[in-house]
């Protein structure tokens, strides 16, 4: 193999993409990358990055309000959609050339266009073909959207975030964590918003009380919640408005539908299948610990392989990766204690195991909870309650998992999450001392589980 134009040829410069190819040319690597549609992948373009942006903004209109019981009088509140929008876009492009940068600074090739594979070790993009020692699918996934009559009057994520102008009234369907921030942007922005999603409750795979609680508090915002309801046809009238057609024979107007029902993996023509990788019937890579497909030489990472669609988990993956072909270090990266946050509003934080996990993973489970109007709403007159709950080993004392809901949860959890990494037990959170006035002391100053 000396006649090699590079040790690596990464298709797709998302987050895990652009982690492993710099983290592998800095162990010495010639890598090079291909991307289609935007350097810095969905993270960056059409996900968490524009769509904080955006929480940050709808949260707004609630601080406004709190700040009345404050003492400030405000004058009546304007919001500007193209500014935010185009703002946000500025934001964007400036870190595409962050990404770019990153990429340039560690000497790896980044070739606009896509790339598609010709057998273990050959790779074409554009007009090229390069032969390559390993080749990395990071190719991520994209928004799915069932069949039925009226789909292509219904928007994505992908559009939500470079609309024209925002609608008076938007219809969020679908019970996952896109859909669910979706309708609390809109829905904060002065959208009047409904979310429809066709099982008894939302966010199938969180704790039962994370789930229970933000499914009141919601509402108390704003945003109706419709569980048990299914879109048998969207129609458009003549005015250019919306009109669902839901599963129980009613009706539902409305001016926007976005569709958060899942992402698939981007594998279409990749010629994967062709060379012998081994997809799985939703289109995910397999994979095995280590990120090495059925063909030695094809490695994925990242949304492509199924499982937890997050950025950090797609970046520690091509760390990984990188460590393991590079270095000779196998490093694999383990999905427990696996922190994530929703940012709704209010916002949900969560790490390890939920109590239903835990239960059917362990005898004896004890459970610790609060739930608490916090401080500051006890000026602002906001009816949000905030709530925290610990679940926790009784044999081992081990903290099993710590979930949220409120303000910064994200924030909170994230530091918990280091505890649960180290090991800490029920008496080490006991032991610790709390920061006083804060929500966050209520985890350390939790004493009787639940009965
Ligand atoms: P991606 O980042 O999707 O990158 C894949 C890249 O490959 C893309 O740039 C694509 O254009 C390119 N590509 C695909 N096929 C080809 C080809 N054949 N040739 C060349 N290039 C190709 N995660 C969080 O952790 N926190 C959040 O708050 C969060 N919010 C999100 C909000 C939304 C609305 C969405 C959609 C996702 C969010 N995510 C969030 C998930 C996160 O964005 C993904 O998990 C992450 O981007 C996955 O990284 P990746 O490298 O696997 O793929």
């Amino acid at each position: 193999m000396d006649t090699l134009d590079f040790d690596l040829f990464v298709i797709g410069a998302g987050s895990g993409g652009v982690r492993a190819a710099r983290i592998s040319a800095g162990y010495g690597a010639r890598v090079a990358v291909a991307e289609e549609r935007y350097v810095g992948g969905t993270c960056v373009n059409v996900g968490c990055v524009p769509k904080k942006l955006f929480v940050h903004a709808a949260h707004y209109s609630e601080d406004f309000h709190d700040a009345a019981g404050f003492g400030w009088a405000l004058g009546a509140a304007a919001f500007d959609w193209p500014r935010l929008r185009d703002n946000k876009d500025r934001e964007i492009a400036r870190l595409n050339g962050i990404y770019r940068n990153l990429l340039d600074s560690k000497g790896v090739t980044l070739t606009g266009g896509w790339a598609g594979v010709l057998d273990a070790h050959w790779v074409a993009v554009g007009e090229w073909h390069l032969r390559v020692r390993h080749i990395l699918i990071a190719t991520g996934a994209w928004p799915f959207v069932p069949d039925f009559p009226g789909r292509e009057h219904v928007i994505t994520s992908n559009e939500a975030f470079h609309l024209e102008r925002l609608p008076r009234r938007a219809v969020v369907v679908g019970g996952g964590y896109i859909a669910v921030e979706f309708a609390g942007i809109l829905n904060g922005l002065g959208v009047e918003t409904a979310l429809l999603y066709r099982g008894p409750l939302f966010l199938r795979h969180f704790d039962r009380d994370l789930r229970e609680t933000l499914a009141e508090e919601m509402p108390k915002k704003g945003v109706t919640l419709r569980f048990d309801t299914t879109v048998q046809a969207v129609e458009k009238r003549p005015d250019g408005s919306l009109e669902l057609q839901l599963g129980d024979g009613s009706r539902l107007q409305t001016d926007l539908v976005l569709y958060a029902t899942g992402r698939r993996p981007l594998v279409q023509d990749l010629g994967l299948e062709a060379c012998g990788v081994g997809l799985r019937e939703d289109g995910s890579i397999v994979v095995d610990d280590y990120y090495q497909s059925a063909v030695p030489s094809i490695h994925a990472i990242g949304d492509v392989i199924g499982g937890p669609e997050l950025t950090p988990l797609a970046t520690a993956q091509g760390m990984a990766l990188a460590s393991t072909l590079f270095l000779g270090d196998k490093r694999s990266v383990s999905l427990e204690n696996l922190p994530t946050a929703i940012f709704s509003q209010p916002a949900v934080g969560t790490v390890g195991l939920s109590e239903e996990q835990a239960r059917a993973r362990y005898p004896a489970v004890l459970v610790y909870r609060t739930r608490f109007r916090p401080l500051k709403h006890t000026l602002s007159g906001n009816p949000e309650q905030t709530f925290m709950k610990l679940v926790v080993d009784g044999e081992s004392d081990r903290v099993l998992g710590v979930h949220m809901v409120g303000p910064e949860a994200g924030e909170i959890v994230q530091g918990m999450a280091v505890a649960l990494q180290a090991g800490a037990t029920k008496r080490v959170f006991d032991a610790t001392l709390g920061i006083h006035p804060t929500s966050a002391e209520e985890f350390v100053t939790l004493r009787e589980p639940v009965r």
